[in-house]
């Protein structure tokens, strides 16, 4: 009999490469999404097969799943810093109720629970590269702390659930991840630089561009997640690529890839944005056997090929989501 594995934001970047993996590896896969970020389009060719299936659903009310579960893997959650923004109450429900609904689930069915949480974690760090064992320097009330406290209490009601229930649990503290399926307009600095080239608009830096920020390829990513779960590991694990850059750095490498003649602009830095992020993946490495192979230069190019293949009313729309119809 085939194992079942439920994956929480499934119609978006990060969950639907998943799903792909897991449908390729023979899995029954249900993907579930209540698609305020994500969108069908991302999981359209999975729709038809026969191990895929779809539940349009918000975990952060009850979830009901009939028939067994193996593994749930829990990644519904805005995740760029203009989604959150948008949606902050949404954000920690999807964070603290969300994950408490799949954690009673993961318990009924006696299934393994993988969360994504992130390297928001350690908000604007201290420790420079981050280790695991670092606690992070987090503003609760400010801007960023609707996602932040959300994640940290994700991972301690899972911790929670692993020492008082005996629960199978797993966590990945993912660092800054991109690849194709990434919405254009989403905020985050790659499809935001991306799709400024490609409309012909300059690219804009916040603040003087010196933060750092280290970007892990899909791919690699994937296969991190894949290994932890298999793994026997319930301590957080940071799955990123350590290739750190400034992000004026990564405007000039925008600028090279795309061939644009556009410059780069100056805006104010957001309130808490980090100053530097760097993963340490030593943990990684030892437990998983796991590393980063893929070059930026190599990812950014399929990345850049993905944004230029979509259709052109998708390049000019500035706002993806009619989020009011989802505020509660
Ligand atoms: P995304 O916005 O593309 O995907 C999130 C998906 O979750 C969307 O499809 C959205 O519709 C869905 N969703 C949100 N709230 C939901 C709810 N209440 N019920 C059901 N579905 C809901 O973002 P992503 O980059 O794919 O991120 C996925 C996960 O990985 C998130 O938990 C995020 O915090 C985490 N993460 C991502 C990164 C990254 O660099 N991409 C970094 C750190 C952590
Ligand atoms: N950023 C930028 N220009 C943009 C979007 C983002 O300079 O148009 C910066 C942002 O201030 C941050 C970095 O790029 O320092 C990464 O931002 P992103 O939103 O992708 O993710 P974060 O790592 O901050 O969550």
């Amino acid at each position: 009999m085939k194992e079942r594995v439920l994956i929480t934001g499934a119609a978006g970047f990060l969950g639907s490469h998943l799903c792909d993996r897991f449908v390729n590896e023979g899995f029954e896969v249900i993907g579930m999404d209540n698609l305020i970020t994500g969108s069908l389009d991302n999981i359209a060719h999975l729709m038809p097969l026969e191990n895929f299936e779809f539940h349009h659903h918000d975990v952060s009310n009850f979830v009901h799943v009939s028939g067994k579960l193996d593994y749930i893997l829990h990644f519904a959650s805005p995740a760029s810093p203009i989604d959150y923004l948008k949606i902050p109450i949404q954000t920690l429900k999807v964070g603290s109720l969300g994950t408490h609904n799949l954690l009673g689930l993961a318990r009924v069915k006696k299934a393994r629970m993988l969360i994504a949480s992130t390297s928001e974690v350690y908000g604007d760090p201290l420790v420079h590269p981050q280790v695991e064992e670092y606690y992070g320097n987090v503003n609760p009330v400010g801007p960023r702390g609707v996602y932040d406290e959300a994640k940290r209490f994700q991972e301690a009601i899972t911790m929670a659930y692993h020492t008082y229930h005996k629960l199978e649990t797993r966590i990945v503290r993912i660092f800054n991840t991109y690849g194709p399926r990434m919405r254009l307009n989403d905020g985050r600095v790659l499809p935001a630089f991306i799709g400024q080239a490609l409309r012909g608009e300059d690219l804009t830096v916040f603040g003087d561009g010196s933060q750092t920020r280290s970007f892990c390829y899909v791919d690699d990513q994937v296969e991190g997640i894949f290994r932890l779960l298999m793994s026997d590991y319930p301590y957080p694990v940071n799955i990123g690529n350590p290739d750190e850059i400034t992000i004026s750095q990564f405007a000039e490498e925008i600028i090279k890839l795309t061939g644009t003649d556009q410059k780069v602009i100056y805006k104010p830095l957001p309130k808490d944005d980090p100053m530097q992020r760097q993963p340490d993946t030593s943990k990684a490495k030892k437990i998983l056997g796991w590393d980063a192979k893929v070059d930026r230069k190599v990812g950014l190019k399929i990345t850049y090929e993905y944004f230029k293949s979509l259709p052109e009313e998708k390049l000019h729309k500035t706002e993806h989501k009619n989020f009011s119809s989802f505020i509660k």
